[in-house]
């Protein structure tokens, strides 16, 4: 085991860095921007994506699959989607390698250039629109409610493991509708999902909101969002569902024969989250010993850790820690028994708490006497003995699961209430941004113009328009001009 992290107060940034490379969740790879996913970490993925699953099939969502490369021409029959998209795409221009004439590298074939070059997906709505083309005829084929799973690429500049990088994993839904009042509803729906999964099961409390014109989806008419804060005080925007209106069906031709026999265009809505939620995660719960993991997402709900002198006393243990196993496994808790004996007890102590496993069980040979274990929670740090003949093992530790998964919600929940701040005045506002951190609660005039001036001399933004934004008479932060409702700004990610 190596030395400890960074601390979270000294070098926020530093500490994150190293966390993801520590606990085994991901690190760079030979390419800049794209990371390495490791088993640990995309185990954690894994289980995301399987709830994000269920739920989406639960909304009526089917699993389809597009390709990676798009049509060149494809990405700009969308105007503002192409002018969106265009600084980050990477494009393929070439199918072939050849040798070198001196023979010692290997360069592109110029011969082997394509007709027409492709785009490598930075989002699949063009693809997938030319697509629906094809298998909507009728408001009969409608809705259509389709979502992929699949990597992407944006040629991102600054990039960070997990939270911003060159090709990321996502999903992304793309539906279909015959009114738009429709598809606002599915827009809506799908925030609401993805706002469930967040709080229920990622244990983090997010804000609902309307993105401004500045910060919305390139083709949409309207960016929903949700909101996150980290530990630093900056925010995170963690997922995002869009209205597209009619924008891509007639960028496509996309018209259904409605039931009153006229030719409409269909409605559209995209939604998506990615890997970046693991950032999210990690930086919203994490402490300075290592991950804290919310239960329902731990690969590893409990560990078990024999302390013992000799093979006796292991078999002994074991023969103990089986029984308590068992009935776990009934239950659905995963739970993992490290009878290794290459390491000692402590240094698998310091490792469960760098891999956030939720709950640790160390039984010794007093404990076998006693018919005691001693359990540990990751979250508080806060160790109980607790005697097996007093307790039914299974519903203890569910229970205790159940008490971790809040416990860890509601930290994050006063914390984010301890810094979000309504201000008044542009003094307060600088104020709070430069001191304290964390969401600034402020009126503004609603322009575009405001909102950069405030971008440039702050470099917060408008983290979204709460969908529970209160109507209250008010005057712009920075231009004093009236506003009818509070909107939040922040740092973000
Ligand atoms: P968008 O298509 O831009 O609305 O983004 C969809 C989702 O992908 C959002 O939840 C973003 O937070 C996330 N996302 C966007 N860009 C990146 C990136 N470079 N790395 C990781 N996640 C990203």
């Amino acid at each position: 085991m190596s030395k400890g992290l960074p601390k979270r107060s000294e070098d926020y940034s530093l500490w994150y860095n190293e966390l993801v490379k520590r606990a085994d969740l991901a690190e760079n790879s030979a390419v800049r921007g794209c990371m390495v996913i490791k088993p640990y970490g995309y185990s954690i993925w894994e289980k995301m994506q399987a709830e994000l699953d269920r739920m989406f099939k639960e909304t009526g969502h089917s699993n389809a699959y597009f390709p990676l490369f798009i049509p060149k021409s494809f990405l700009s029959k969308e105007a503002s989607h192409v002018e969106g998209f265009a600084k980050e795409c990477a494009v393929v221009t070439h199918y072939r390698l050849k040798n070198s004439e001196d023979g010692k590298s290997v360069i592109v074939d110029p011969e082997a250039k394509l007709e027409e070059e492709l785009i490598v997906r930075p989002t699949s709505e063009t693809v997938i629109w030319s697509t629906y083309k094809n298998w909507i005829q009728s408001y009969r084929d409608l809705p259509l409610l389709v979502n992929q799973w699949a990597n992407v690429v944006r040629w991102e500049m600054r990039t960070r493991l997990f939270l911003r990088t060159t090709e990321f994993l996502w999903q992304e839904g793309h539906t279909a509708h015959a009114t738009k009042q429709e598809a606002v509803d599915e827009t809506v729906q799908m925030l609401n999902v993805y706002a469930t999964f967040a709080e229920q099961f990622m244990a983090m409390p997010v804000v609902k909101g309307v993105k401004s014109a500045n910060e919305r989806f390139a083709g949409a008419e309207d960016t929903y969002c949700i909101e996150a804060l980290m530990q630093d005080g900056k925010a995170l925007q963690a997922g995002t569902s869009h209205f597209l209106g009619q924008n891509f069906a007639k960028a496509f031709d996309v018209k259904f024969a409605s039931k009153e026999g006229g030719l409409e265009y269909v409605w559209g809505t995209s939604w998506g989250v990615s890997t970046r939620l693991m950032g999210a995660l990690i930086m919203a719960h994490s402490d300075d010993n290592g991950l804290v993991l919310p239960p329902k997402l731990a690969p590893i709900q409990v560990v078990i850790v024999p302390i013992y002198k000799s093979d006796e006393e292991l078999d002994k243990i074991e023969a103990k820690a089986k029984e308590i196993m068992a009935k776990l496994k009934v239950k659905g808790i995963s739970v993992h028994f490290d009878h290794r004996d290459t390491h000692k007890p402590g240094w698998k102590f310091a490792e469960y708490e760098l891999k956030g496993v939720p709950l640790r069980i160390a039984m010794g040979p007093r404990d076998l006497e006693n018919n005691t274990i001693e359990v540990a929670r990751r979250d508080t740090l806060t160790k109980e003995t607790v005697n097996l003949s007093e307790i039914e093992i299974d519903a203890y530790v569910e229970g205790m699961l159940d008490t971790i998964q809040t416990t860890i919600y509601q930290k994050a929940f006063d914390f984010r209430a301890h810094m979000t701040t309504e201000v008044n005045s542009w003094d307060e506002f600088v104020d709070v941004l430069e001191n304290k951190t964390g969401f600034v609660s402020a009126h503004w005039d609603g322009t575009s113009e405001t909102e950069e001036k405030i971008k440039e001399l702050t470099k917060a933004t408008i983290r979204c328009i709460p969908l529970d934004q209160k109507v209250e008479n008010g005057a712009c932060v920075l231009t004093g001009k009236p506003s009818n409702g509070r909107v939040l700004f922040a740092r973000a990610y």
